[in-house]
C-alpha cells in the first residue's frame, strides 16, 4: 500500500511538474488548519515530512499569508501554539491591506491559474473543493499521521489536454522541430550536463515545455534501460557457477592447493626475511 501511494504521490507531482511548469523548490502553501493537523499529529519537522510526500530532492519552502497568521491569531490561547508555529514559517505577500479571511486570502493569492506554482495544503473541505475547480492546483491535506497528495481532478486533465492542443494547433512547425529535438532529447541532455552548446539549451527547456510528449519519451526509455540491464547481469553468473560446481571438485581442489602454496611461499619469504 506505502509503495502505490507513493507511486500515486509521484505521478501527481510529476503530472504538475509536466503540465503546469512546477519546479523544486516546490512552495507549499500552507492555512491555520493546516498546521494545527501537523501539529496535533506530530507530523514534524514539517518541511521534512511534505519533502518526503512530494518525493522532492530539495527542502519545500512552507509560507503562510499575513490573513492566515491574523485568523490564527484571533482564534486565541487555544491555538496560540499554532499561531507560534506558523509565525515560523515564510510569509507570502498579498495585496490585502485590510485582512480577510484565510480562505479568502489563500484564493487570491492562487488566482485564476495559481502563477506562483503554489501546492496548498489544508484540511478546510470547503476551500478544496474550490481550489479543485482551478487548474494547476494541487491539493495536500491530512488524514490522521499521513499526509496526501489529492489526485488531479478531471477538469484539471481536461484543461491540462486543452492547453495542450491549443499549443500544437499554435505552432505546428515548431512543434515538429520540438518532436526531432525530442528524440535526440537525451544526448542533448548529457552534452548539457558536460557544458553543450547554448542553443541547445534553449531546445531542451522547450521540449519541457512542450507538455508531455518529451517527458513521455523519457519515462519510456528509462523503462527499457532500468531493470533489463541489472536484472540480465544477475541472471548470466548462475548458468556460469552451475557449469563450475559440475567440474566443481576438482577446480576448487586445484585452487586450494594454489592457495595453500602461496602461503606456504609467503610464509617461506617472512621466515626468510627473519633470518636475515
Ligand atoms: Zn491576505
Amino acid at each position: 500500500m506505502r509503495v502505490k501511494k507513493r507511486s500515486r504521490h509521484r505521478k501527481a507531482v510529476k503530472f504538475y511538474s509536466t503540465c503546469f511548469g512546477f519546479r523544486e523548490p516546490y512552495k507549499v502553501l500552507v492555512d491555520g488548519t493546516f498546521v494545527y493537523h501537523l501539529l496535533t499529529q506530530g507530523l514534524l519537522p514539517a518541511d521534512e515530512a511534505l519533502r518526503d510526500l512530494l518525493s522532492a530532492s530539495r527542502t519545500p519552502v512552507l509560507s503562510t499569508s499575513k490573513c492566515v497568521l491574523a485568523e490564527l491569531r484571533r482564534l486565541g490561547k487555544s491555538h496560540a501554539h499554532c499561531f507560534d508555529a506558523a509565525s515560523l514559517l515564510a510569509t507570502t505577500k498579498c495585496e490585502h491591506e485590510k485582512v480577510v479571511s484565510a480562505v479568502n486570502c489563500v484564493l487570491s493569492l492562487i488566482g485564476d491559474k495559481n502563477p506562483e506554482h503554489f501546492f496548498v495544503a489544508t484540511q478546510d473541505a470547503d476551500l478544496r473543493e474550490q481550489l479543485r475547480e482551478i487548474p494547476g492546483v494541487p491539493v495536500i491535506y491530512g488524514l490522521k499521521n499521513s499526509l496526501f497528495i489529492e489526485q488531479p481532478s478531471v477538469q484539471q486533465r481536461k484543461f491540462a489536454q486543452l492547453d495542450e492542443e491549443k499549443r500544437l494547433n499554435m505552432d505546428i512547425s515548431e512543434y515538429k522541430k520540438l518532436l526531432k529535438a525530442a528524440s535526440e532529447g537525451k544526448t542533448a541532455d548529457d552534452e548539457i550536463e558536460s557544458g553543450g552548446e547554448q542553443h541547445k539549451r534553449s531546445i531542451s527547456s522547450l521540449v519541457k515545455n512542450a507538455l508531455g510528449v518529451a517527458e513521455k519519451s523519457k519515462f519510456k526509455r528509462n523503462r527499457a534501460k532500468g531493470p533489463n540491464p541489472l536484472s540480465c547481469r544477475k541472471k548470466k553468473p548462475k548458468p556460469q557457477s552451475s557449469g563450475a560446481q559440475d567440474q566443481g571438485p576438482k577446480a576448487d581442489g586445484e585452487s586450494k592447493r594454489k592457495r595453500v602454496r602461496k602461503r606456504k611461499s609467503h610464509k617461506d619469504n617472512k621466515q626468510a626475511e627473519a633470518a636475515n
